[in-house]
């Protein structure tokens, strides 16, 4: 009765649900600076009887929220930061809310809002029923560029607890079994001497040369790193006008691999690198450490649980108008990107998704053994606790990743019953995580075979703090 009755409690209230999820979408705060968006969530959470602990590991922005106690401890994750200039209006055209302003183009409004109604129905079941146990939800901060989490867990925020849960919005359902990429983010400043570039270029040692050198380098390196490494770079800064040899200039790379160890030794020879570029160009290089974060641990027990849970809550049914919507967003999409994304996306049977506009199947979990091509800060929390997140339809088929068309589907019909059912799912699961022990016992099992041989060290050199003061260098 205790799925039963978050279930009810999620259906009386999801047009609360529906608002807290589009006040976040329109606040569309970029990560370590979601403090409307973070004190709405914990406030939802602290009215229902949670414990709510601020500001957790240094960020202003993060917090826990407890209810319950003893074992065993179930935590919800959610995020809620927006991405830099993807502010869009709720139509299907492109045209931005506040032109240039931030946006919810990965749905973390959704994120956050299903984990906290998640939660909450969580606990309303467990004080009817008399269930023991804790559920905690992790609000989390900046996963879109600090990884926010990674301060968390080095904080020791996950210890004890048993089992997590969190959900991402999507264009399918899916539980996949995929790792991910560990990634390191790191700037490298070349410092020269600035001189007239043509009246007395010998007086001159040009940073931007060393950028360049740099990069070349590191083109060369590419041939000798593992198969599924990614290495992106941008020059942020390369002077000031052409008669100025570059006295300052910068580059600032993601290193990615399958495995942090990978990552680390990727990033030595990179360092390495940019030291022979300042050799050659008789410059100066300072290296800045971004963050990082590990590879995901995937869990078939709590993925087969999820999947098993949509299945019984059954697929959102659409109305005319969410419909008509999405049919207007469609034709924005180009067949081929439609396509290409679903093949991607490596789910057995993509081929019968390509006429359809919205994922009305709940497959089996797929992906064992392989990667899926970028990263998350939920990685290094699965190495501390089994750990899941599941996506459901929020998008139709074939919206790309960080795009205005994920923006305004993330406050729209669609996305609204992807949150609900999104909701309800985490909740039914995460109670039966809590009524039956055995499921725990299986995830961790399964847990420690796959980290057999592997430890996790924090990604984050020791004293390393949240850039609070990112968004103002
Ligand atoms: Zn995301």
């Amino acid at each position: 009765m205790a799925k039963e009755f978050a279930i009810e409690w999620i259906e009386e209230n999801k047009e609360r649900i529906i608002r807290v999820s589009d006040a976040i979408w329109e606040f569309a705060e970029l990560g370590l600076r979601e403090f409307k968006s973070s004190k709405l969530l914990a406030d939802e959470l602290e009215r229902h009887g949670f414990r709510v602990e601020r500001g957790v590991a240094g960020m202003p922005t993060a917090f826990v929220a407890t209810w319950g106690s003893g074992k065993p401890v179930i935590g919800i994750m959610g995020e809620y930061d927006a991405l830099p200039g993807l502010s869009q209006k709720v139509v299907p055209w492109r045209e931005p809310l506040v032109p240039g302003a931030p946006g919810h183009g990965c749905g973390h409004n959704i994120h956050g809002a299903s984990g906290t109604a998640a939660a909450v129905a969580v606990k309303v079941a467990m004080e009817r029923e008399g269930l023991e146990g804790t559920v905690k939800f992790f609000g989390c901060p900046a996963e879109e560029n600090f990884g926010g989490k990674v301060f968390m867990v080095r904080d020791g925020l996950f210890e004890g607890v048993d089992a997590v849960l969190s959900h991402h919005p999507g264009t399918m359902n899916a539980v996949t079994l995929k790792s991910s990429l560990a990634v390191s983010s790191v700037r490298f400043h070349f410092h020269g001497k600035a001189a007239h570039a043509s009246a007395s270029p010998e007086e001159g040692r040009s940073a931007l040369d060393a950028v360049q050198l740099m990069n070349i380098g590191v083109e060369f390196m590419r041939e000798h790193v593992p198969q599924d490494a990614r290495i992106h770079y941008v020059v942020e800064r390369g002077g000031g006008q052409p008669n100025i040899v570059p006295e300052y200039a910068r580059a600032w790379y993601y290193i990615r691999a399958p495995e942090w160890e990978e990552v680390e030794r990727i990033y030595s020879w990179v360092v390495d690198i940019a030291r022979g570029a300042a050799l050659m160009t008789q410059t100066r290089v300072e290296v800045e450490f971004l963050g990082g974060v590990y590879n995901l641990i995937p869990n078939r027990v709590l993925a087969e649980l999820v999947v098993k849970n949509m299945r019984e809550v059954g697929l959102p049914q659409y109305s005319e108008e969410d419909l008509a919507f999405a049919r207007e967003i469609a034709k924005t999409i180009p067949l081929e990107a439609k396509i290409d994304q679903l093949r991607r996306s490596g789910r057995p049977g993509w081929e019968k998704l390509v006429d359809k506009l919205i994922d009305d199947e709940v497959p089996d979990p797929w992906g064992e053994g392989e990667i899926m091509h970028a990263s998350t800060d939920v990685a290094d929390v699965s190495w501390q606790a089994p750990t899941l997140e599941f996506s459901t339809a929020t998008w139709i088929l074939g919206t790309p990743g960080h795009s205005w068309q994920a923006v305004a589907q993330s406050a729209a019909g669609v996305g609204h019953k992807a949150l609900i059912f999104a909701s309800k799912v985490m909740a039914a699961s995460a109670i039966d995580l809590l009524t039956k022990p055995e499921l725990i016992e299986r995830a961790k099992g399964e847990q420690r075979r796959r980290l057999a041989g592997r430890a996790y060290r924090s990604p984050l050199p020791p004293g390393f703090k949240p850039p609070l003061d990112a968004w103002e260098r």
